[in-house]
């Protein structure tokens, strides 16, 4: 079961490379327009909602961590796929990236979240002293920067946010997900 899950984790990430090469071979007008206007965060946003996509049995939420204009992972939501309360694709991000850096601090690091992250993924990105937060989708219901604005005082945390970036197709993602599984 094991082996299994590793082959399938590397079948995922190698679509994914397949499928972001595939994206900048089609869109490279679009990359070159972003590089040149400086809109990283419509790029990178494009780069989280590809990692949602392949969340398969969960809510596709898909996020990126990007440090110096270089990508140090990305991750979608897998709650459902390995059965883990705590495998959101925020939290499995950082992990990720601390992991690659050697290092818990993530500072200069930016965080590109489809959805507005949920009360503990936001504790955890204030704790890994993320530096830019943005997201796509708000979450009036469970969204901590909605909800709990005053979590973010908690912290010695800098974090600087923004949401809405591109938040139609993230929004989109969502409510297909949520009309399938109506159907089903
Ligand atoms: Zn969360």
């Amino acid at each position: 079961m094991y082996i299994l899950n590793i082959s399938l984790n590397i079948y995922k990430c190698k679509l994914f490379v397949k499928k972001y090469y595939k994206i900048r071979k089609k869109n490279t007008v679009f990359v070159i327009f972003c590089n040149i206007f400086k809109i990283m965060d419509i790029q990178y946003m494009q780069m989280a909602i590809d990692a949602a996509q392949l969340s398969d049995v969960d809510i596709p939420i898909g996020a990126v961590i990007v440090k110096d204009n270089r990508i140090l992972a990305f991750a979608h939501n897998q709650k459902e796929a390995d059965n883990d309360a705590t495998a959101h694709a925020e939290l499995l991000v950082i992990k990720k990236a601390s992991h690659k850096t050697g290092n818990w601090r993530l500072e200069d690091c930016d965080l590109y979240v489809t959805l507005e992250p949920c009360p503990m993924c936001m504790w955890a990105i204030l704790q890994s002293r993320i530096k830019n937060l943005y997201f796509g989708a708000y979450d009036t219901v469970y969204g901590a920067i909605s909800t709990i604005p005053q979590m973010m005082t908690l912290s010695n945390s800098k974090l600087n946010f923004k949401g809405g970036i591109m938040e139609h197709e993230c929004k989109v993602l969502l409510d297909s997900y949520f009309k399938s599984m109506r159907i089903k």
